[in-house]
C-alpha cells in the first residue's frame, strides 16, 4: 500500500522547466526583480484579475511588510483559528493581536464580535479566508469604515477565489497570498501582496528591497523579501498547470462530499458562497456521533498509511507566546476551540488517484474494520 498524504506539491514535467533555467543562465540575472520576476507579476495579475501585485520570498515576509506598509500599531483584531504566521507578523512589529471568535459555518472571523473588541488602541482587522472560503468582507469593511480601521487579509488559502466574478483579493486594504509548496499554486517558497494602486505597490517594492529608494538612499527600515528568478520561473511554468490542478481537486471534493454524506458523524464544511472556489483543503468535522474522536480518526488513518492533517490545531492562542494575551483564552473563543478539536483536513491534491480516494473514503466509512 502506498502512502497517501494530505497534500502533494504540483510539479510540472522537469524538462519543461529547463528552458526557463536556460534564460536565467543566459542573462546571468538571478534576482532583484529580473525579467522572470516581472513576467510572473504580470501573469499573476492577469490570472487573478488584479492590477497591482508584488512578489515575495514567502507569505510571512509579505505579512511583515504589509503590517509595516499599513503602519499598524497598538492592537489588531484577528482570530486564533489560523496559521501562526499572521500573529507573528503583528508581534514582530510590536502590535498586539486581539483574538475574537470565528463563525461556526465558515470558521472565518465573526463580524458580530469585532466591535466588542475595539478599543482606542485598535488600528486594524486582520482576517483569514479560511480554506479559501471568503470572509464576510462587506460586514468587515463597514465596521472598518465606521471606526477608521485598516483591513489586512491573510489570503494564503485564497488563490483564484472570486465572488460574483470578482477576485476576493480586492477586499480590504491589502491581501497576502502564499505560494508555499503545500498551497494550490506554489513557487517552492513564495508569496505576494495585492495592493490597491501603483503608489502602494511602489512603496511595497521599495520595502522588500531593504527600503532602498535608489543606490544611495534608504528611506525606511526595510527587509529582504525579493523572490529569486528561479522561483519566479517555476511560478510561470506552474501557472500553465494550475487550472487543471484545481479541476482535479474539484472532482475529488465532489466525490468526498457525496460519499461522506452517508457517514454518520462526519460533516463536510459547507462550500463557501464563492463562485470560483479553489478546493485548497477538504475539511470535515468529526462529530460526537462518529465512532471515533477526531484524534482517533486521525490515528486510525495513519495506521492505514493515510495522512490527514489537524488544521488548524492547536489554536494560535494555545502557543506560549500568545496564551497570556487578553481574550486569548478558551472561554471567549468557544467556536474556535470546538473547531480545533473537531476539524480534520482530508487528502486532496491533483496526484491523488481514484484508488487513493476510495481507500480514504472506505477507511472513514468503516473505521472499526482494522487496516488489512
Ligand atoms: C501557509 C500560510 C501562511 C504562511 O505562508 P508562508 O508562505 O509559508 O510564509 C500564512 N497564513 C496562512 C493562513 C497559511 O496557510
Amino acid at each position: 500500500m502506498t502512502r497517501i498524504t494530505v497534500t502533494q506539491p504540483l510539479l510540472p514535467p522537469l524538462e519543461e522547466f529547463i528552458p526557463y533555467l536556460q534564460r536565467i543562465w543566459d542573462t546571468r540575472i538571478l534576482t532583484n526583480g529580473g525579467q522572470l520576476h516581472q513576467e510572473l507579476e504580470a501573469a499573476l495579475c492577469a490570472h487573478l484579475g488584479v492590477s497591482h501585485l508584488s512578489l515575495f520570498t514567502n507569505a510571512t515576509t509579505a505579512l511583515m511588510a504589509a503590517v509595516q506598509v499599513l503602519g499598524l500599531k497598538g492592537e489588531v483584531i484577528t482570530t486564533p483559528f489560523s496559521f501562526v504566521a499572521g500573529a507573528h507578523a503583528l508581534r514582530r512589529a510590536n502590535v498586539q493581536p486581539v483574538f475574537v471568535d470565528v463563525e461556526p459555518r465558515t470558521l472565518n472571523i465573526d463580524p458580530s464580535l469585532i466591535e466588542g473588541a475595539i478599543t482606542p488602541r485598535t488600528t486594524a482587522i486582520m482576517a483569514v479566508h479560511c480554506y479559501g472560503n471568503p470572509c464576510a468582507v462587506d460586514a468587515i469593511q463597514a465596521i472598518a469604515e465606521r471606526y477608521g480601521l485598516q483591513v489586512l487579509y491573510d489570503a494564503a488559502h485564497a488563490f483564484g477565489v472570486c465572488i460574483d466574478g470578482r477576485s476576493i483579493l480586492h477586499a480590504g486594504d491589502l491581501s497576502v497570498l502564499s505560494f508555499h509548496a503545500t498551497k494550490v499554486f506554489n513557487t517552492f517558497e513564495g508569496g505576494a501582496i495585492i495592493a490597491p494602486d501603483a503608489a502602494t505597490k511602489a512603496r511595497i517594492d521599495q520595502l522588500k528591497n531593504f527600503g532602498m529608494k535608489d543606490e544611495v538612499t534608504v528611506d525606511e527600515v526595510g527587509l529582504n523579501g525579493k523572490m529569486s528568478e528561479v522561483h519566479a520561473a517555476f511560478g510561470l511554468l506552474q501557472l500553465r498547470y494550475v487550472d487543471e490542478a484545481i479541476e482535479k481537486r474539484a472532482t475529488i471534493a465532489r466525490h468526498y462530499r457525496q460519499a461522506l454524506s452517508r457517514v454518520r458523524g462526519i460533516e463536510c464544511l459547507p462550500d463557501g458562497h464563492q463562485d470560483i472556489p479553489n478546493h485548497s483543503y477538504f475539511p470535515v468535522r468529526v462529530r460526537p456521533d462518529y465512532p471515533l474522536s477526531r484524534d482517533g480518526l486521525y490515528e486510525m488513518l495513519r495506521a492505514r498509511d493515510i495522512y490527514a492533517r489537524r488544521y488548524f490545531y492547536p489554536l494560535i492562542t494555545d502557543f506560549p507566546a500568545y496564551q497570556t494575551l487578553p481574550r486569548g483564552n478558551a472561554a471567549t473563543l468557544p467556536v474556535a476551540v470546538h473547531a480545533a478539536r473537531e476539524v480534520l483536513c482530508l487528502p486532496i491534491h491533483p496526484a491523488l488517484t481514484h484508488d487513493d480516494l476510495v481507500r480514504v473514503i472506505d477507511a472513514i466509512t468503516h473505521p472499526l474494520h482494522g487496516s488489512q
